[in-house]
């Protein structure tokens, strides 16, 4: 469970509260009690972060920007072992810029493989270095508390948990997950889009926009051969996965314990909850679905790979200076529009494919 103070709240959790909740309300008794450590764990992690208390003073140095050594961009990138435990003073390094430091495993692999694929899918196709533009430290943490079930970023580092083994696998087993987190770096150092109500949605969209393009690209899948599932390893069962870009309010149906996915594909169904930590501020991981629909539909117009049209056209939208940090699904809508126009030409097919996708979205 991810509990946010405040909708500012840099951290950003893959497991939203409407599934945390659940399993904390749910009658069978192991299940409860693990959601309920789960979330003194990320309480007791998010009390660390905010007043850095469990870190070196060595360690707190790496916590803030970096530049890069050289003037060609690389991948700046180190991976911890927190060995269980929930102190990232105790945390061992395993992997430093491509040097293995200590005893690697599948979680190490994984974590190297999608945070090097990510870093390389922002660099390689739209110059950017690192989440800051700037050449950050990207530093990762697995093995996060025993049975963890969730991963975050949490405004300037990724932690991940092994899961519970029953509802949740390991959390480092999707790459979309990895880039879904580094995204909302992205957005932190870019728009900062607030995290609550169309804002929020749109926040949590975009790390799905780009979490799912660096998991097409990393299998060479183009917009037809892919399946647009998030966390489809996260959530365990082969019927199930966190959410579908496709067909938002399927990726899990009549789950025992999850029960079935809320997301709306259009903004007809835009569900309307409190703008506080148990609404979800205001559903930001339900209302995504509808902004993730419209990618998804100018995505699979355009054809191709999705990063070749679509993914230029959100990426340019996504750090277009004129997007407010309160904008609207409208206002994000209009700048897509734009900058397709810009891109491929005023009136061109692309053009065309987004303002249409929007439609199919009702927005
Ligand atoms: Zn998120």
């Amino acid at each position: 469970m991810c509990n946010h103070r405040h909708s500012y709240d840099p951290a950003r959790c893959i497991i939203p509260p409407y599934i945390s909740n659940k399993l904390a309300g749910s009658p069978d008794k192991k299940i409860a009690a693990r959601a309920i450590k789960n979330a003194v764990e990320t309480v007791k992690l998010r009390a660390k972060r905010e007043f850095s208390g469990g870190l070196s003073d060595a360690q707190r140095a790496l916590l803030q920007p970096t530049k890069p050594k050289s003037k060609t961009a690389k991948l700046n990138m180190q991976v911890y072992d927190m060995l269980h435990g929930t102190n990232p003073s105790a945390a061992k390094l395993v992997w430093d810029n491509g040097t293995l430091k200590g005893k690697s495993d599948k979680q190490v692999t994984n974590v190297i493989a999608a945070g090097t694929a990510t870093w390389d899918f922002y660099y390689k196709l739209f110059g950017r270095n690192s989440v800051d533009n700037k050449g950050l430290l990207l530093r990762h943490f697995v093995h996060y508390s025993s049975k963890y079930n969730n991963a975050m970023w949490d405004g300037s580092e990724m932690v991940y948990g092994d899961g519970d083994g029953v509802i949740f696998g390991d959390f480092t087993a999707d790459p979309d997950i990895i880039g879904h987190e580094l995204t909302h770096g992205v957005t932190q150092y870019e728009s900062n889009l607030a995290y609550h109500n169309q804002s929020g949605a749109l926040n949590e969209s975009l790390s799905d926009v780009f979490g799912i393009m660096v998991k097409q690209r990393m299998l060479n899948q183009d917009v037809k051969t892919a399946n647009w599932l998030i966390g489809e390893n996260v959530v365990r069962g082969s019927k199930y996965a966190l959410r579908s870009m496709k067909a938002p309010g399927t990726a899990y149906v009549n789950h025992p314990q999850l029960g079935t996915d809320p997301q709306p594909a259009s903004f007809d169904k835009y569900v309307k909850l409190p703008d506080t930590s148990s609404g979800d501020y205001g559903g930001v991981h339900i209302n995504s679905g509808i902004t993730n629909f419209a990618f998804y539909k100018a995505a699979f117009d355009m054809g191709g790979f999705a990063w070749e049209k679509a993914g230029r056209v959100w990426y340019a939208a996504m750090t277009d200076k004129t997007l407010q940090q309160e904008a609207s699904f409208k206002d994000f809508r209009d700048l897509t529009i734009k900058q397709a126009g810009k891109i491929f030409g005023k009136n061109s097919l692309e053009q065309k494919a987004v303002t249409a996708a929007w439609k199919s979205a009702k927005v």
